[in-house]
C-alpha cells in the first residue's frame, strides 16, 4: 500500500512495464514506485501494445522475449504513432538483440540481469531528454500554452484563440500569481499607444475565461478586487 500512496502523491512520471515473469515484473513495480513512479503492468505482448495505445505513458519498458507480440514488434507498431520514451530489457546479451531491439525505434536497450540503480539512471536520462523538447511549453493546471507554436491546449483539446486573445493569456502565464492590473494588461497587450477604455480588459478576459474554463474544467484566471486580474492553479 505505502508504494502506491508514495507514487501518487511524489509522482515522477507514468511508466508502462510489460514482462511476463511475473515476481521479476512485480519486483520492478516495487523499487519504481519507492522511486515515485506510477506503474502499470502488463504481462503480454499484445497486452502490452494495447495499454501503450490506449493511455498516456511517459516512457515504456518492454522486455524482448513476450507471449503474443514480441517487444521488438510491440516497440515497431508503437513507434508508428508514438515517440514516448522506450527501454527494451532483454535477458539475452547477444548483439543482433541489441540491434533489432534499437532498429524497432527503441530509445534504450537493458540487459538483464541489470542493477537497479542503472535502470533508473537510464529512465531519468530519458525522462529528462523529454522534458528538455518542452521547457519551452508553460503548464498551468491543466492548461497548456506552447509560445513558439502560439498553441494553447485545456487537457488534450486544442483551443483557437485570436491572437489579442494569445497575447493576453501569455502576460497573465508569464506573471503566474502576480497581480496585474487593468492598466499594465492594457498597455503589455494593446500597446501604450491605446486610446480606448480599461473595460476592453474586461471583455476580453470573458472571451479567455469562456474558452479556457469552459464545462467543469477548473478556473485559471482570478479577478482581484479593486486591481485586476492574475492567473494561478
Ligand atoms: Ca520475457
Amino acid at each position: 500500500m505505502r508504494c502506491t500512496e508514495l507514487a501518487t502523491s511524489d509522482r515522477k512520471g507514468h511508466l508502462l512495464l510489460v514482462e511476463d515473469e511475473r515476481n521479476f515484473a512485480r519486483y520492478l513495480q516495487l523499487e519504481l514506485a519507492n522511486e515515485g513512479y506510477e506503474i502499470d503492468l502488463a504481462y503480454s505482448g499484445t497486452t502490452g501494445l494495447q495499454e501503450a495505445l490506449e493511455k498516456d505513458f511517459d516512457l515504456i519498458l518492454l522486455d524482448v522475449m513476450l507471449p503474443g507480440l514480441s517487444g521488438t514488434e510491440v516497440c515497431r507498431r508503437i513507434r508508428e504513432v508514438s515517440e514516448v520514451p522506450i527501454i527494451m530489457l532483454s535477458a539475452r546479451s547477444e548483439v543482433p538483440d541489441k540491434v533489432a531491439g534499437l532498429d524497432s525505434g527503441a530509445n534504450d536497450y537493458l540487459t538483464k540481469p541489470f542493477a537497479i540503480e542503472e535502470l533508473f539512471a537510464r529512465i531519468r536520462v530519458l525522462l529528462r531528454k523529454t522534458q528538455d523538447v518542452e521547457t519551452d511549453e508553460i503548464k498551468i493546471d491543466t492548461l497548456t500554452i506552447q509560445p513558439h507554436a502560439r498553441r494553447v491546449f485545456r487537457g488534450q483539446e486544442e483551443i483557437s484563440l485570436t491572437p489579442r486573445e494569445f497575447e493576453l493569456l501569455l502576460f497573465l502565464a508569464n506573471h503566474l500569481e502576480q497581480a496585474l492590473s487593468r492598466e499594465q494588461l492594457l498597455s503589455a497587450v494593446w500597446g501604450f499607444d491605446f486610446m480606448g477604455n480599461t473595460n476592453v480588459v474586461d471583455v476580453y478576459i470573458r472571451y479567455l475565461r469562456n474558452k479556457i474554463e469552459s464545462g467543469d474544467a477548473k478556473k485559471l484566471i482570478h479577478t482581484v478586487r479593486g486591481i485586476g486580474y492574475t492567473i494561478r492553479a
